[in-house]
């Protein structure tokens, strides 16, 4: 199946090659069609799996024949539970756009920024993602209308309703025209998303892909018995002892992470943090550092475990073992994405271990458990 069969036009399949990409993945091959016959969908898929050009290649496909219009009538909105999604999503639009022939002015808006730059930066803007509680903001103070969207769509679905976004939701709703075009994306299908189907008005196109549990195959996993005192040591033992230049370190808490950060730099490792305590500036900063490769180490809380895309990383480190095994597998999918090849490893004490062994049989796999008692952590 190539892109071209899929109904994808000349100008957006210029934007597929430059990006490297060689035929459609499963969720594009099945959902694209739908999307541009105009029914509405939903997609049961995680991040990885290909889903933002999934919407954004036929959102752009059927706009790019329209009419320009230059006013504050937002037509295309994405709504996302989080910034870093908001900024990722707004940026993969960004890039299809340069090659189509007439220009499409897109913009991400989200809380934790002054919303002036954002009120100003309204006018003419045909697709705009969002999260909730500042577009709600941002139509209260008049700068945008909703009233004329012709396509919706809600990314991680299932995630906005866990963050609680369900009144905001509701509001939003009340002001969009019933008759729309709406694509939903949730990493699982359960009684939640049916009432938000109910909610929605509408009876989509169900889609499911092999979700990322399924997809963890290409990753290693590794893990270490440490002890409370040498996991630090051990740590920056396989930075070091391993060369390692990127790698994304897994904490529980956002005292560890600033804690852990301070520690590394003293041994001369270059680690940058990013959690929820973190300016919106600083989080997107931190994260261009690393994904240019300016730091060496980000160490990071659940925060980013889901939804972020860093490309090719290729290690991820449980410095702390988290609570869900969802959230476990969630983490370890930020190496191995797009079928690349990945490792991730995983740090235990003796109080993790019944844990552990709860989080495998969840994912169906077993991972060795190395001893480190034979390691000299000597200078460490
Ligand atoms: P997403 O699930 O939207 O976060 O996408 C995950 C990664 O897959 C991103 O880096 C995309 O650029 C990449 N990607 C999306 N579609 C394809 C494709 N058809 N071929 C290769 N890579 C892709």
């Amino acid at each position: 199946m190539s892109f071209e069969s899929l109904g994808l036009s000349h100008n957006i399949i210029s934007s597929v090659k430059q990006l490297g990409y060689l035929k459609p993945f499963p969720i594009q091959e099945q959902a694209i069609p739908f999307i541009l016959s105009g029914k509405d969908l939903m997609g049961i898929a995680q991040t990885g799996s290909g889903k933002t050009a999934c919407f954004v290649m036929p959102i752009l496909e059927k706009l790019q024949v329209e009419v320009v219009k230059r006013d504050r009538n937002i037509e295309i909105l994405v709504l996302v539970p989080t910034r870093e999604l908001a900024i990722q999503i707004d940026e993969v639009f960004r890039v299809f756009t340069t090659n189509l022939k007439r220009e499409i002015k897109t913009m991400a808006v989200y809380g934790g920024v002054s919303i002036n730059p954002q009120m100003k930066g309204m006018l003419g803007v045909e697709i705009l993602t969002a999260t909730p509680g500042r577009l709600l903001d941002l139509i209260n103070s008049k700068a945008l209308s909703i009233s004329h969207i012709q396509h919706l769509v809600i990314d991680e679905a299932d995630k906005m309703f866990q963050l609680g976004f369900e009144d905001e939701l509701k509001q939003l709703l009340a002001l969009m025209p019933k008759k729309k075009q709406t694509t939903l994306f949730s990493a699982t299908l359960n009684d939640k998303i049916e009432e938000i189907n109910q909610l929605l008005g509408i009876k989509p196109v169900v889609i499911e892909v092999a979700s990322e549990e399924a997809n963890i195959d290409h990753i290693d996993q590794i893990a270490y018995h440490v002890t409370a005192e040498s996991k630090g040591p051990f740590l920056r033992y396989l930075i070091k002892e391993n060369k390692m230049t990127q790698v994304l370190v897994f904490v529980s808490s956002t005292r560890t992470a600033d804690k852990l950060v301070d520690k590394l730099l003293k041994n001369k490792i270059r680690a940058i943090s990013i959690h929820g305590q973190k300016s919106q500036g600083s989080r997107r900063d931190h994260l261009d550092y690393f994904k240019k490769g300016d730091v060496q180490v980000l160490v990071a809380t659940d925060l980013i475990g889901r939804g972020i895309h860093i490309d090719g990383l290729p290690v991820v480190i449980n410095f702390e073992l988290p609570r869900s095994p969802l959230d476990y597998v969630h983490r370890i999918g930020r190496t191995g994405r797009a079928h690349d090849v990945g490792t991730a490893i995983t740090l235990l004490t003796d109080e993790d271990l019944h844990h552990f062994s709860v989080i495998q049989k969840k994912m169906g796999k077993t991972v060795t458990v190395k001893s480190t008692d034979e390691v000299n952590l000597h200078g460490y």
